[in-house]
Parts: structure tokens; C-alpha cells; sequence
């Protein structure tokens, strides 16, 4: 079976510019922007330019530039959010995926969140 991606999701738009976001990077294969809904001083979704519908997907499809490009695009965002272990206490990284992960928007997304204590990392179901 293939991934399926649906390129009316709400970041496929941002990426086409169609509706605003709070940019902190941009780069030739990446974007971060600032989540609407904030869970953390720090949450900012990073997202590649492809459409890749979730990081399985990217991580078996892209290519090595844009895998390098989004790895990198991760730390330079932690740096500069003032989360990293160069600039800061630490951060969490998030990506879900599917039904079970509970992905709401179907194109790929790292959240990094930081700025606070983050608890452990699943509350029991
Ligand atoms: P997930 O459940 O991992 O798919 O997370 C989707 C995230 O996207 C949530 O944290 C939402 O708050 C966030 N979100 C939804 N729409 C927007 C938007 N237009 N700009 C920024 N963040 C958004």
C-alpha cells in the first residue's frame, strides 16, 4: 500500500500561502511556524515542503537533501527558540501519526514544545 496525501489539509495551504502563519524559519525544504493553539512557552510546528503525510512516509520517500534540510531545520528552530541544550532545558519532540497517533492536520509535523516542565511524556489511557 502507498501513502495518500490530501493537499486541501490546512498546512498544504500555509505552504501555498493561502492562509497566514507565524513563520520562525524558513528554509529551501522547510517551515516552522508557531502553533495557534500553544500547549508550551515554546510550540512550533515544523513541517517539509513536500507533501508527505506523516514522518514514516517522509522518512522512506524524501530525498537526502530534504531529509538533511528538515533534521537541521529542527535544531536551528530549538536554538533558536531558546529550548535547545545549547540554549536552554530541554525540549520535547512530537509527531503523530494516523488515527491512533491522533493526527489531526494529515501533512507531516514535528511539534517542538519547551519553555516549561513538560511532565511525562503519556498520561495513562
Ligand atoms: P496534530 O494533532 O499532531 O495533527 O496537531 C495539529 C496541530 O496543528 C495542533 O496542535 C493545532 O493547534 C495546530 N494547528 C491547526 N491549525 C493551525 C494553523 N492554521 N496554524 C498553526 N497551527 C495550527
Amino acid at each position: 500500500m502507498s501513502y495518500t496525501y490530501d493537499d486541501q489539509n490546512i498546512f498544504a495551504k500555509i505552504l501555498r500561502g493561502e492562509i497566514p502563519n507565524t513563520t520562525v524559519l524558513e528554509t529551501e525544504h522547510s517551515l516552522a511556524f508557531r502553533d495557534l493553539y500553544p500547549q508550551a512557552p515554546t510550540h512550533v510546528l515544523v513541517i517539509p515542503k513536500g507533501a508527505y503525510v506523516s514522518y514514516d512516509h517522509f522518512a522512506e520517500e524524501a530525498s537526502a537533501a530534504e531529509i538533511v534540510d528538515y533534521t537541521r531545520a529542527i535544531a536551528e528552530v530549538c536554538r533558536l527558540e531558546g529550548v535547545s541544550l545549547t540554549t536552554g532545558d530541554g525540549f520535547r519532540m512530537i509527531s503523530n501519526a494516523g488515527a491512533d497517533g491522533v493526527q489531526e492536520v494529515p501533512h507531516l509535523h514535528i511539534h517542538i514544545l519547551g519553555g516549561r516542565h513538560l511532565g511525562r511524556m503519556l498520561a495513562k489511557a
